[in-house]
């Protein structure tokens, strides 16, 4: 049952990877050159960590209380349960509408440089999914 579930859900997303790179192709004119698409890729990443930094110096609807990951005298299967974000507080809906368009904005690039080198990003998702199952916590990513 949860298995025929799971190959729905794959399906499905599947269907919105691909519409969306379909729609990427559709609207990508200005920025067609893979040199654009890359630089274009690197300027959303730092603006997803801008509005990330953002939302703490300017907002303080989050703060950031980071400190050395104590992992000493742990099993390696316990790190993850003690492993700490640093990150205290929730998101605004302002600062999470500007998050979600960065991040959003970043996926379009990658959208289109999936385009650009003809791979698929359902492709991508569903091996790194299969990887992720298969390594489980050893998964050092
Ligand atoms: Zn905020």
């Amino acid at each position: 049952m949860d298995r025929k579930k799971n190959t729905s859900d794959i399906e499905v997303n599947d269907s919105i990877c691909n519409n969306f790179q379909d729609q990427v192709s559709k609207v990508l004119i200005r920025h067609k050159s893979v040199l654009d698409i890359i630089t274009k890729l690197d300027e959303y990443n730092s603006r997803v960590s801008r509005a990330v930094a953002k939302s703490v110096t300017n907002c303080g609807c989050i703060s950031i209380n980071a400190k050395k990951q104590d992992f000493s005298n742990i099993t390696f299967e316990e790190m993850a349960s003690r492993a700490e974000s640093h990150l205290e507080g929730h998101l605004c809906d302002n600062c999470k509408d500007v998050i979600e368009e960065e991040i959003g904005s970043y996926l379009f690039y990658l959208a289109a440089l999936s385009n650009t080198l003809n791979v698929d990003l359902s492709e991508i998702i569903e091996k790194e999914n299969d990887r992720i199952k298969t390594l489980g916590i050893f998964n050092l990513t």
